[in-house]
C-alpha cells in the first residue's frame, strides 16, 4: 500500500513531469529509477504516459510500485507550453542550449517535452517566448485514468482562483476514492494563506487521505546545492507546524541535499519528490539511441538513480 510506504517515512518519487508527454522518455525514466530503488511516479494526466510507465514497471520486474498522475488550474506553470514569436526570434540558439528538456530544437518547441520550466523565456535575449495554458479537462482525462487503477491524483493549486480550485477538488473528490495530493507553494500566497487553503481542502476529509506536497521553488533546474532545496523545507515547516493529519512531502528544487537539510531543519517528512534534479542525472544515459541494448550504460544510469533514491533513508 502506498500509506504503507508514505508512513515507514522512505517514499522517494521521481517526477516525470506534469507536461511531460514524451512517451519514451517516461518509459525511460519510470524503468531506470524503478531499477534504481523508486517505488513512487508522478506523470502526466495522459492515459498513453500512464500505459508506458505500468510498461516499464512490468519490464523492471516491479510490483510494489505506486503511480499518480498530476492535473492543475488555468495558468498553473506545469501546464504551460513555450512558444517562439518567430517575428521577434533572431534564432540565437540561447533557449535551446538552456532547456534541459531537449524540448527546443533549432528554435522550435516540441511541445510534448516542455514542462513549462520558463528557463528559455529568461535567456532570450529577444522577449521572443511566451507561454500558453493547456490545462487538462478533468472530466476528459481523469476517468480513464482512474479506471487504469493510479494510486494518487496530484492537483496544483498555485493560484487565486478559489472558484476553480474547489470545482476542480470538489470534481477530483466526487470521482476518485484514493489517496490524493495537493501541491502548493509559497509562490503567490502568505503563510497564513496557505495553510488556510490546506485546512479549507482538507476540511471533511479523513484523517491521512491527503499528502501535502510542500513546493519549493517549481521546476527551479536541478542544481545540487543546499539554496535549491531549501524553499521545499521552508514550506514543508510551514505545513509542520500547522500540526494537520496530513502526510508532509518535499518538492520543487529537491535534490540530493533536501533530506539532509530537512532532517537539519527539524522536518519530520513521510516523502521527496525529485524532478529537475532526478531526470538531469541520468539524461546522458536516457537519451542514448542504444539505451534499451547497451547493459553497461544501463547499469551507470540505474547506479546514479540508486544513489539519489538513497538520500531518502
Ligand atoms: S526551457 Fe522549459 S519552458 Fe522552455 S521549452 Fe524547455 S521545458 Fe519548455
Ligand atoms: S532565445 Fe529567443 S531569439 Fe534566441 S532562438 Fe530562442 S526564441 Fe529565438
Amino acid at each position: 500500500m502506498l500509506k504503507d510506504l508514505l508512513e515507514a517515512k522512505k517514499c522517494f518519487k521521481l517526477v516525470c513531469g506534469a507536461g511531460n508527454e514524451d512517451v519514451e522518455e517516461v518509459k525511460r525514466l519510470v524503468y531506470v529509477y524503478a531499477l534504481g530503488g523508486c517505488k513512487f511516479f508522478d506523470l502526466s494526466a495522459n492515459e498513453e504516459i500512464v500505459s508506458a510507465a505500468l510498461e516499464s514497471l512490468h519490464l523492471a520486474r516491479v510490483e510494489d510500485a505506486y503511480i499518480s498522475v498530476s492535473v492543475g488550474i488555468k495558468g498553473d506553470p506545469h501546464s504551460n507550453k513555450a512558444v517562439i514569436d518567430y517575428t521577434k526570434c533572431i534564432n540565437c540558439g540561447s533557449c535551446e542550449a538552456v532547456c534541459q528538456q531537449g524540448a527546443i530544437q533549432y528554435a522550435k518547441v516540441k511541445k510534448n517535452r516542455c514542462i513549462g520550466c520558463a528557463r528559455c523565456w529568461k535567456v532570450c535575449p529577444r522577449s521572443a517566448i511566451s507561454y500558453v495554458s493547456e490545462e487538462k479537462k478533468l472530466d476528459e482525462v481523469l476517468p480513464a485514468i482512474i479506471e487504469k487503477g493510479v494510486d494518487c491524483i496530484e492537483f496544483h493549486v498555485d493560484g487565486k482562483d478559489e472558484n476553480e480550485i474547489f470545482s476542480k477538488w470538489h470534481y477530483i473528490n466526487d470521482n476518485y476514492n484514493g489517496l490524493l495530493s495537493i501541491c502548493i507553494s509559497r509562490g503567490k500566497m502568505g503563510d497564513e494563506e496557505l495553510v488556510n487553503r490546506i485546512q479549507k481542502m482538507i476540511n471533511g476529509k479523513d484523517d491521512y487521505s491527503v499528502i501535502i506536497q510542500a513546493d519549493g521553488f517549481p521546476m527551479s533546474g536541478g542544481d545540487d546545492t543546499y539554496k535549491s532545496t531549501l524553499q521545499a523545507v521552508a514550506t514543508a515547516e510551514i505545513v509542520q507546524n500547522a500540526k494537520l493529519p496530513v502526510y508532509l512531502m518535499l518538492s520543487g528544487g529537491t535534490n540530493s541535499k533536501t533530506c539532509e537539510l530537512a532532517k537539519m531543519c527539524g522536518i519530520d517528512y513521510h516523502a521527496v519528490a525529485v524532478g529537475s534534479y532526478a531526470r538531469k542525472i541520468v539524461k546522458k544515459y536516457i537519451d542514448r539511441d542504444d539505451f534499451w541494448t547497451n547493459h553497461l550504460e544501463l547499469e551507470d544510469a540505474v547506479n546514479a538513480a540508486k544513489s539519489l533514491v538513497a538520500t531518502i533513508g
